[in-house]
């Protein structure tokens, strides 16, 4: 049975050409064969060759954002993007002109939510937590009103694309309002990269976080982009490497694996998420139709184009997740409450949806590898598995 893989939120399967692109900077185990595993700030042979590759990793990525291959921050992943990107601004913004204030949202993933909040509670930032509507996006006049002048603001972090509900938000008209005030505006568009436009300056954005593995690439890579002359103090220290901004030997393979998915993903983005969208409204379509209870999360119409989400009220996910993968479809909650050990997902909460459906969030995200048969394959299992599974339920009903 082939796997139906609905759950390209979560992570995506690596390219074969990705693979192709990194397995020479990995080394074989002849050395003099091939000499491409050196340490990128080494002087002999094997380290130039790394570097090359490094350099040239750095360039691609930087022509997909529109920016200056000195403005592209490698990491380990979008995690630490996302925290270098709040800690490190906010902490030198603060140094630099005694801006105090963070302003971010309540349905940002944790590693900008938590960051937020350690800055609140280590470091004594003040936290604005601009209000959602009920797709979970914020309004430019809410942010006009959180940013006053703007200076006693550190920075400003609004994420591109949801990973549980598929909203996308009006980043370059929100980048405006900060750049009018010379607010440094990060967003995290780890679920963005690879589907929406990065092109940083229609953004308006001082710092984007990505990560390879949302879009065909390795786990374990990520990059920062910053613009250059935006406050920054480092996150990790240690080495020179990536101009002093974040120490440690770099994932060369991981790296390059990583450029290569994102030029990929960028050549066949428009051709793909149009496909994808087709896809995705019959996903949406028929499980309204079909299924009693069922109800989009997130935007119907600013959306990922890969994305949909639901809650189905009167039935617990897991037991949906787990009939699903025995049928060979591979989907997910899209981190709503799952198990009774186990929190309310924070974006639904936040986004007003009943405490009596926040158990039953279902995310099937697309991808490269799925097309129309598997998602009437989808589509037929679904009612069936949810009926059985209120038929098993009958305390719910
Ligand atoms: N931000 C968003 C919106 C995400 O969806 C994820 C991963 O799910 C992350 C950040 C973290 O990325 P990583 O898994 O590379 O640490």
């Amino acid at each position: 049975m082939t796997l139906i893989y609905l759950d390209h939120s979560a992570t995506t399967p690596l390219r074969p050409e990705v693979f192709a692109a990194m397995e020479p900077f990995f080394g074989s185990t002849d050395q003099r064969e091939n000499s491409k595993y050196g340490n990128p700030s080494s002087i002999h042979g094997a380290g130039r060759a790394a570097y090359a590759g490094l350099s040239e990793a750095r360039r691609t990525i930087a022509d997909v954002l529109g920016a200056t291959p000195n403005e592209i921050v490698f990491t380990g992943c979008g995690s630490e993007s996302d925290n270098a990107a709040l800690r490190g601004i906010a902490l030198a913004r603060r140094k630099q002109v005694g801006a105090n204030r963070i302003i971010t949202t309540p349905v940002e993933h944790h590693a900008v939510l938590y960051s937020a909040e350690d800055l609140r509670d280590l470091f004594g930032f003040e936290l604005t937590l601009l209000p959602v509507d009920r797709d979970g996006l914020v309004s430019a006049e809410d942010l006009e009103r959180a940013l006053g002048d703007g200076s006693s603001v550190a920075v400003v972090s609004v994420m591109y694309a949801n990973n549980e509900i598929g909203s996308v938000q009006a980043i370059g008209e929100l980048g405006r309002l900060c750049r009018e005030r010379s607010v440094p505006f990060h967003t995290d568009a780890v679920q963005a990269a690879g589907k929406l436009p990065l092109d940083v300056d229609a953004l308006s954005v001082d710092a984007l976080s990505a990560s390879a593995h949302k879009f065909y690439g390795p786990k374990g890579v990520g990059f920062l982009y910053l613009r250059k002359g935006t406050p920054f103090r480092p996150f990790l220290t240690g080495g020179s490497h990536e101009g002093g901004r974040r120490a440690g030997t770099h994932n060369v393979p991981g790296i390059v694996g990583m450029a290569t998915a994102l030029a990929l993903c960028e050549a066949e983005r428009e051709t793909e998420m149009s496909r994808l969208r087709l896809l995705r409204d019959r996903v949406i379509g028929h499980t309204l139709e079909m299924i009693t209870g069922a109800r989009l999360t997130g935007s119907p119409t600013e959306r990922l184009d890969n994305h949909a989400s639901f809650t189905i009220r009167d039935v617990e996910a897991e037991g949906i997740l787990i009939a699903l993968d025995l049928a060979g479809i591979a989907a997910s909650s899209g981190s709503a409450c799952t198990s009774a050990r186990q929190k309310p997902s924070h974006v639904l909460e936040a986004i007003g949806v009943p405490v009596e459906e926040l158990a039953g969030g279902l995310r099937l995200s697309l991808g490269y590898s799925n097309d129309a048969e598997q998602v009437e394959l989808l589509l037929q299992s679904l009612p069936k598995i949810i009926d059985r599974h209120r038929q098993s339920m009958p305390a719910l009903l």
